[in-house]
């Protein structure tokens, strides 16, 4: 993709911080961070959203989170992980290239879990909702 910021930086032709490489997926410190060694994962192909990376890919791309975050452990030892990815607009993703954020949590730092991305449950039951997903 000619004008993908995250494609640019896969080409060299924008700076990184690299944290992990190898050929198919590239990890590097987000340029704005919420957390300490705050990084993000990509896949060296270009895919907007998980449904787009073919399943091979999505396999790699996870070892890849996994072996960025065992580099983060070594050097920074953070004392957990919030580990997950925006998809689509809603859900705030802003660059239109798959990406994993992997953010470095310490005791103390007065940031929330997964459960505090949204709280609104909308007007079904989880036992409508079950249904509907049988
Ligand atoms: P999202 O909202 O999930 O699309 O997050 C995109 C992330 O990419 C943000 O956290 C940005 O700070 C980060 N970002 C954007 N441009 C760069 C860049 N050139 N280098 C590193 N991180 C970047
Ligand atoms: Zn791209």
């Amino acid at each position: 993709m000619k004008d993908c910021i995250f494609c640019k930086i896969t080409k060299g032709e924008i700076p990184n911080y690299t944290v992990y490489e190898d050929e198919k997926v590239l990890a590097f410190l987000d340029i704005h961070p919420h957390a300490k060694g705050h990084t993000v994962v990509i896949p060296k192909v270009h895919a907007e959203t998980y449904f787009d990376l073919n399943e091979d890919l999505l396999e790699h791309l996870s070892l890849g989170v996994k072996r960025t975050m065992e580099k983060i452990d070594k050097v920074l030892n953070p004392d957990g992980y919030n580990v997950g990815w925006n998809h689509g607009v809603v859900a705030g993703q802003v660059v239109p290239h798959l990406h994993v954020h992997i953010m470095p949590r310490w005791k103390g730092d007065g940031g929330g879990s997964m459960h505090s991305i949204v709280n609104n449950v909308g007007n079904k039951s989880v036992e409508e909702i079950a249904e509907l997903l049988k």
